[in-house]
């Protein structure tokens, strides 16, 4: 076992995984939550075979395949088209095709899968309802070994010796714009509304063995089953000109010729709740200073619209942990693994972006880009993204 501490900020899919992965290298970590539990919070996420890949390094092969579901494949529909543009696959051949599958999860189980792990090893130990931490540094300002300051929930006062100190703590990470000198998180004027619907009050709208991808003029909508739950998860992402703050509605700001399209017109009835989602992102070159570091949202938050903002998070974190427990020094651990991620990661958030553009499309646009995925076939996609979903994180 090494000597080394790693304090981190955050109990989320980035913070969760890097302490699962520290732990395979005999290093201790202490999270540090804000919330007084694991978060049930999120809805849908898609797992690429990126994520798999680096999930699987981590022990979680067997719990995933429990709780998640391999969509046979993505079909893709033009507002009130009646049948899919084209059907993209997935499922088994994506399996053969990557090694591993595409899956798509609750946000809350895979939070659950990788909280129940870490209380499989002593070397993890999560402080929750830490609502306030600081970092004092060591060593002549050089940032190289840190102390960190926190109450925990008892009322007892905490001081850390850590050779490193790792923010995972989301899109409003404090420990970018406090210790960092890092900025805000910027609204996107793209939103997300949300909803689960039960499964069998969509048996007949959609397909659901498969995704649905729904492409309209200025907006898009995921459809997919969360079969362990057993609800479908609805993401309906548009425009905004301001940000209106997360929140439960009723009804949802919707364009009124959504109900054109029969599917969304049904799954608009079959909703009894939705949630609002503004989407912010984060754009820094500076992911740490000196034993400080960023890892996930807090680092890179993105845009979902290539469904792989986690993934990033938890690449980041096996990435990271042999590079702090190999190194000497953190800040040299800190910066390989920033050159190692940042090319990768800007491309990704730079994709999300564009897809907007195309998911979006007005007409005659539209009509030009529905020939070309309809041409393109039902494997293509696999050649296309293979630098996303072919990525290992140990080479
Ligand atoms: C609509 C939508 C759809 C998405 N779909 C996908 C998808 O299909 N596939 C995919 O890969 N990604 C997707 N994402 C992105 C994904 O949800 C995020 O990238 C991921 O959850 C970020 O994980 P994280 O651990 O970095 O941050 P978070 O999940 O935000 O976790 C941060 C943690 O830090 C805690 N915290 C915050 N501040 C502090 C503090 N000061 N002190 C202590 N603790 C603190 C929080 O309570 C939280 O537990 C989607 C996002 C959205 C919005």
């Amino acid at each position: 076992m090494s000597d080394k501490i790693i304090v981190i900020a955050g109990a989320g899919i980035a913070g969760l995984t890097s302490a699962l992965a520290l732990a395979k290298y005999g290093i201790k970590s202490i999270i540090l939550e804000k919330n007084e539990q694991i978060q049930e919070f999120g809805a849908g996420l898609q797992l690429g075979p990126n994520a798999h890949r680096a999930l699987n390094l981590i022990g979680l092969k067997d719990d995933l395949a429990k709780v998640s579901f391999e969509p046979e494949g993505i079909d893709i529909y033009s507002f009130a088209g009646k049948k899919p543009i084209s059907t993209l696959r997935l499922g088994q051949s994506a399996r053969e095709r990557f090694g591993v599958p595409y899956s798509v999860i609750h946000r809350a189980d895979l939070v659950q899968l990788l909280y129940e792990k870490t209380l499989q090893t002593n070397l993890i130990d999560i402080k929750f309802n830490i609502t306030e931490f600081f970092i004092n540094e060591i060593n002549n300002n050089k940032l190289e070994n840190l102390s960190v300051s926190f109450t925990d929930e008892n009322g007892v006062e905490n001081k850390i010796n850590c050779f490193a100190f790792l923010g995972a703590d989301g899109v409003g990470s404090t420990t970018r714009t406090k210790y960092l000198g890092g900025t805000q998180a910027k609204y996107s004027g793209f939103v997300a509304w949300r909803a689960l619907i039960e499964m069998e009050r969509l048996e007949n709208v959609l397909n659901l063995n498969n995704t649905s991808l729904i492409w309209g003029r200025g907006f898009h909508t995921v459809a997919y089953p969360l079969k362990s739950r057993p609800v479908v998860n609805i993401a309906f992402f548009t425009r905004e000109t301001m940000s209106v703050g997360f929140g439960i509605r009723q009804t949802p700001n919707l364009p009124p010729t959504i109900k054109k399209d029969e599917r969304l017109a049904k799954i608009c009835d079959c909703a009894n709740s939705w949630t609002h989602w503004p989407l912010a992102g984060v754009s820094t070159k500076i992911w740490h200073k000196g034993a400080i570091g960023l890892i996930g949202d807090a680092a890179h938050a993105m845009l979902p619209f290539q469904a792989q903002g986690a993934a990033m998070g938890i690449e980041d974190a096996i990435i990271l942990a042999p590079l702090l427990a190999n190194e000497k020094n953190a800040a040299t651990a800190f910066e390989i693994y920033q050159n190692k991620r940042q090319k990768r990661v800007a491309k990704l958030s730079r994709i999300s972006k564009n897809n907007a553009l195309i998911f979006h499309m007005p007409p005659p646009l539209s009509l030009a880009r529905n020939m070309v995925v309809k041409m393109q076939g039902p494997l293509n996609h696999f050649s296309r993204l293979s630098w996303i979903y072919d990525f290992d994180p140990t080479i």
